[in-house]
């Protein structure tokens, strides 16, 4: 048997629940919440590491400081929760070369100085090229894989990942940064950048003693068949259950989408499953290490190193976290797209001897063995299959606004469905709330359709 309730969400990351929060509070009382894990959070995601909780998915509040408030910033702010700033800027100045130098501050300034020119030339090429005639899939590959990656020293690559997988808000403007500020805040709080998403769930399910208790939330259910008509929605799970509603509104990553994980019957239009495939998943993997002791520099400005390998993106980016959590004896590097991949595929102790390999090129052989490792998996994750979504530089804004058309009476929501701010938590937050007020005008609409109906009788 199964009850017919007004609206299922697929998806408890924030997206999904800010979306819920919305409806609800609006009289939209009987949604149903089904998320695939055995938690709330999604990509914003805690964990125990090293006596510390540490995150493995979303770690920075990015955009403060600006004109408007970022409304992620104003959760943080309302809940307390414990941040520190971060300056990635910082970075280019400390790059290690794999005999342990310190590249020059001038050199280093220089070099970095000619990737941003050279990268600005590069999109402005793109835009200027009226041919393409926003047809994305036209485009060239953007400029961090369309350089050719041979003739470059170690130095440059190891500033061309820093640049485009970090700081392209060099390069060309980005909302997040003009809208709300050019700061970005670390999350560095015991209870975890999730601790958010528990305070917001407060607000509107039942909660006890931090537990959700409501009955509307239902984990562990692996939505695998949708089937939709005019009438509503069938939503099939992995366990066997069936839900029906009138709306649904799915907020599964970009990456889900992509896969066949969720199988819609009849199948989604061709203009939606082109778009969808437009779209590249970006994969980020912080790995985190701990130490007995710290063997690294900690003054100011030292938060974050680069190590220049002849390999791109090969254990690039590091930071420590003596800033959130002194004596922590922890750093993470960040690996991305294919270097994730890589890592993920092998054992942690392969992981650990590369790693280590590198700390020793940079800061000699005698520094301590680490003595734990934490690798997280999203691309292996089936309910993620990668960290966000990666929209092309020059982007076509049709593509997005495909991605996130609802299909009769399936609504999309979530990170990737954000024209100005994909990719992050605000983002996904924003878009919940967007989707919910479509779907409460579509619910309007309906209700004036069928009065009418009514009266024609
Ligand atoms: P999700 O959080 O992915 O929520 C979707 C939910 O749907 C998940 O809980 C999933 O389990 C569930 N689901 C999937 N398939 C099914 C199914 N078939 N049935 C039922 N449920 C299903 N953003 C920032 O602002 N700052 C950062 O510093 C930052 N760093 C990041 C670092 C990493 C490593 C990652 C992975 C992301 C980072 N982000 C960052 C991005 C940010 O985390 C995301 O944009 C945001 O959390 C996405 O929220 P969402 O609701 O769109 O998706």
């Amino acid at each position: 048997s199964s009850r017919r309730s007004s609206v299922i969400i697929i998806g408890a990351g924030v997206s999904g629940l800010s979306a819920a929060k919305l409806l609800i509070e609006k009289g939209v009382e009987d949604v149903v919440i089904l998320e695939a894990s055995d938690r709330i959070g999604g990509r914003i995601r805690k964990q125990e590491f090293g006596g510390l909780s540490v995150e493995l998915g979303a770690g920075w509040i990015v955009g403060v400081g600006g004109e408007q408030l970022n409304p992620v910033w104003e959760l943080a702010e309302k809940t307390n929760l414990r941040t520190c700033f971060s300056d990635y800027s910082n970075a280019r100045f400390n790059i290690y070369d794999r005999s342990g130098n310190l590249i020059p501050s001038g050199l280093a300034a220089d070099s970095y100085k000619k990737a941003v020119e050279s990268a600005m030339e590069k999109l402005r090429e793109l835009e200027a090229d009226a041919c393409y005639g926003g047809d994305v899939s036209k485009v060239p590959e953007p400029p961090s894989c369309g350089f050719s990656s041979t003739q470059k020293t170690p130095i440059e690559l190891a500033i061309d990942f820093t640049l485009h997988d970090f700081e392209m808000a060099e390069v060309e403007p980005i909302a997040t940064y003009n809208d709300f500020g050019e700061q970005e805040f670390l999350v560095a709080d015991e209870r975890g950048y999730e601790h958010l998403l528990y305070k917001m769930a407060d607000d509107f399910l039942f909660t006890s003693e931090g537990k959700i208790l409501d009955s509307r939330l239902s984990l562990n259910k692996v939505v695998r068949e949708l089937k939709h008509s005019r009438d509503g929605v069938t939503v099939m799970t992995e366990d066997g259950c069936v839900y029906q509603a009138n709306y649904v509104i799915l907020s599964a990553s970009i990456g889900v989408l992509q896969s066949n994980l969720i199988s819609f019957s009849p199948p989604l239009p061709r203009w939606k499953t082109e778009a969808i495939e437009k779209l590249d998943v970006m994969v980020y993997t912080k790995i985190f290490l701990k130490f007995p002791h710290k063997f690294w520099p900690c003054g100011p400005g030292k938060e974050f190193f680069i190590y220049a390998h002849e390999r791109r993106g090969y254990y690039t980016f590091w930071q420590h976290m003596e800033n959130a959590y002194p004596g922590s004896n922890i750093l993470v590097v960040t690996l991305t797209n294919g270097e994730s991949k890589r890592v993920e595929a092998q054992t942690d102790e392969e992981t650990v001897k590369e790693a280590m390999g590198v700390l020793r090129d940079m800061f000699g052989p005698n520094i301590p063995e680490a003595t734990d490792i934490l690798v997280p998996r999203w691309w292996n994750n089936r309910f993620q299959r990668g960290s966000y979504s990666n929209y092309p530089i020059i982007s076509n804004h049709q593509v997005v606004r495909d991605i996130k058309a609802p299909v009769g009476c399936i609504f999309f929501t979530g990170e990737h469905t954000s024209e100005k701010y994909s990719g992050y938590v605000h983002g996904a937050y924003l878009t919940g709330i967007d989707t919910a007020n479509a779907l409460l005008e579509e619910m309007g609409r309906q209700e004036e359709r069928s009065s009418e109906n009514k009266t024609s009788l």
